[in-house]
């Protein structure tokens, strides 16, 4: 029988716990064994965990991993996954705006083969400066990273635990989750999903997030893509401004042999040098990214054969 556990990141939800977890339980399939409802308290600091304490003595299905103190969704999530043990995951929001009625959905697409399942809110029930901003970040994102989802930063979601074990999130990189997932190789396609408007407690993201959500693009762009060529991407940008510079210096050289001098209060002189210095440092930055790189990447066991006639899983 497959089995699944379902991860709630929660802070600051105590009114909404209870129904929420009723919800989920009613709404397991038969064929599905619900090996753990796994609750990460972020460090709430209402009654969030007292309910949630109540709640594992009720069901014993149930447990609840509290952190000392708020470190985000991205890492409540992070430790529910490092502590995931069904063959599928299911990860939802805390605040019932995620409906537990659509478990069964998650669960029958992910069965057509999916690594990944991505909830997408088609109708949001949020205020407009969070669904506008939210609709901009989704069109960005899926352009940049060329991956055909509709909502990336959606809650609901249902994983195959070989993608799970893969994931490492921090900050807040829960956006980013499908473009993680796409740079893992996991396949993926979004499941329409109804939404709930936020009926107790607040939201935790105000409209500072898109410039955030923005930023992190830059740390998932440079860690998925040159995590292991750091030069190709700081040799790239250095030479640009080296040979900027040097073009620049080669230009005013050529005047002054030319007998138009004198160059040295020229402004051209002084952004040409900047230039140049500004590459070389680029430049250099990368080859030493690339010494370390070099320096920790030592293959463990030599490869001394070459298995013939079968076919094996390369995870690394
Ligand atoms: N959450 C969390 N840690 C945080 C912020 C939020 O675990 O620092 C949880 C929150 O309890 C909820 C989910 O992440 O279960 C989504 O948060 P929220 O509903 O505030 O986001 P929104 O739906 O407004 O985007
Ligand atoms: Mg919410």
């Amino acid at each position: 029988m497959t089995t699944l556990s379902v991860i709630v990141p929660v802070y600051n939800e105590q009114d909404s716990l209870t129904e929420l977890a009723t919800g989920i339980l009613a709404h397991i399939p038969d064929d599905i064994e619900l090996v753990q409802l796994l609750f990460v308290d972020d460090g709430s600091t209402d009654d969030s965990f007292d309910v949630l304490r109540a709640l594992c003595k009720e069901h014993p299905v149930i447990g609840a991993i509290r952190l000392p103190v708020n470190r985000g969704k991205a890492e409540a999530l992070d430790v529910g996954f490092r502590h995931a043990m069904g063959d599928i995951v299911i990860t939802m929001d805390a605040d019932l705006q995620d409906d537990p009625a659509e478990i069964p959905r998650f669960i029958d697409k992910l069965s057509e083969g999916y690594d990944l399942v991505s909830g997408w809110k088609g109708a949001r029930q949020d205020p407009w400066h969070k669904t506008w901003p939210s609709k901009l970040f989704n069109a960005v994102v899926a352009r940049v990273f060329k991956i055909p989802l509709r909502d990336f930063n959606c809650g609901f979601k249902a994983y195959r635990r070989r993608l799970v074990d893969q994931l490492s999130l921090y900050g807040e990189l829960h956006r980013y989750i499908p473009v993680l997932a796409h740079s893992e190789g996991a396949t993926m396609v979004d499941l329409p999903v109804q939404h709930h408007p936020r009926r107790h407690g607040q939201s935790k993201y105000g409209a500072g997030r898109l410039f955030k959500g923005f930023l992190d693009m830059l740390t998932v762009l440079v860690t998925t893509r040159f995590l292991k060529r750091p030069l190709h991407l700081f040799g790239g940008v250095g030479l640009i401004f080296a040979f900027a510079g040097g073009a620049i210096l080669i230009y005013l050289a050529a005047l002054w042999i030319g007998g138009l001098r004198p160059i040295g209060n020229r402004p051209l002189l002084f952004y040409g040098m900047a230039f140049l210095i500004l590459g070389v440092q680029i430049v250099s930055l990368g080859i030493v990214a690339e010494l370390f790189l070099k320096f920790n990447h030592r293959r463990e066991k030599p490869v001394t054969s070459v298995m013939l006639g079968c076919v094996k899983e390369h995870s690394g």
